[in-house]
């Protein structure tokens, strides 16, 4: 029997809207923008770009390719026709609920007010709603190397009434820790909202344990080095840590639970 993958409804929690934009999207917002900075003008060499970029093992040498989305994704027009082809995209996938965050201190190099970012991008995606049908929510980065975490925070919560559903720290991890922004966390915590959090994917358990006993993240991003604490054999696993345990107990209960309420 084959499965139709396509076809299969499916939900999509983990994705950034200035890492999907459609090569020829960037090249005609670059256009428009004045901006010269592109590798190429075509638009499948710009493709293999961006995905030779992605493959290179680095995060920071991953998170170079951002430099040109972000560049073309300066007007309010620019970031609602981004938001609008992100929901196109999904309904071609077969996605039914997406959730794409993006940071909003990215968006203010020409001068964008947050109203226009955040604004903006809501209106793209309603319109690919009202055609497509694919519901959505947003969650609003903080980057870990900049020092208004608490500002993207509190402009998450002003927010949720109209589409955002949570609130994220994302970026370089090493040397970053989450500890650093316990103050957006505890806010976000009073304003009993949710929060995730991107840790343990460039850094270690220690990123991971702060992310949810410092910070109290609702969900994980990636997560991957919490490997280290469990004990494998022969590709087993054979004994968890206790922060794998914890995890393992607590985290299924965490998901799911955003889908916006209509
Ligand atoms: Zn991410």
């Amino acid at each position: 029997m084959s499965l139709d993958l396509q076809s299969l409804p499916k939900v999509l929690l983990h994705e950034h809207l200035d890492g999907g934009l459609r090569p020829q999207t960037v090249i005609e917002l670059a256009r428009n923008a004045g901006y010269t900075g592109l590798p190429t003008n075509d638009p499948k060499e710009l493709a293999a770009w961006f995905h030779r970029g992605a493959n290179r093992g680095s995060l920071p040498l991953y998170l170079e390719g951002f430099k040109h989305t972000i560049a073309v994704m300066q007007t309010r027009a620019a970031l609602e026709r981004v938001a609008f082809e992100f929901i196109e995209d999904m309904h071609q996938d077969g996605v039914v609920y997406a959730e794409v965050r993006f940071a909003p201190c990215f968006h203010r190099e020409r001068g964008l007010t947050d109203e226009a970012i955040v604004g903006g991008i809501i209106d793209g995606l309603r319109r690919g709603e009202e055609k497509y049908g694919v519901r959505w929510g947003v969650i609003i980065c903080a980057m870990r190397d900049r020092t208004d975490s608490l500002e993207a925070a509190e402009l998450a919560i002003d927010f949720r009434t109209r589409g955002v559903v949570g609130f994220d720290l994302a970026g370089e991890e090493a040397g970053y820790p989450p500890k650093k922004h316990v103050e957006a966390f505890a806010a976000i915590q009073r304003a009993n909202f949710y929060s995730t959090l991107h840790a343990g994917e460039a850094f270690g358990v220690a990123s991971i344990w702060q992310a949810l006993q410092m910070c109290g993240a609702h969900r994980l991003g990636h997560a991957t080095q919490l490997v280290d604490d469990m004990t494998i054999v022969d590709g087993k696993i054979v004994k968890l840590g206790p922060l794998a345990q914890y995890i393992l107990d607590l985290m299924p209960f965490g998901n799911a639970r955003w889908v916006r309420q209509r």
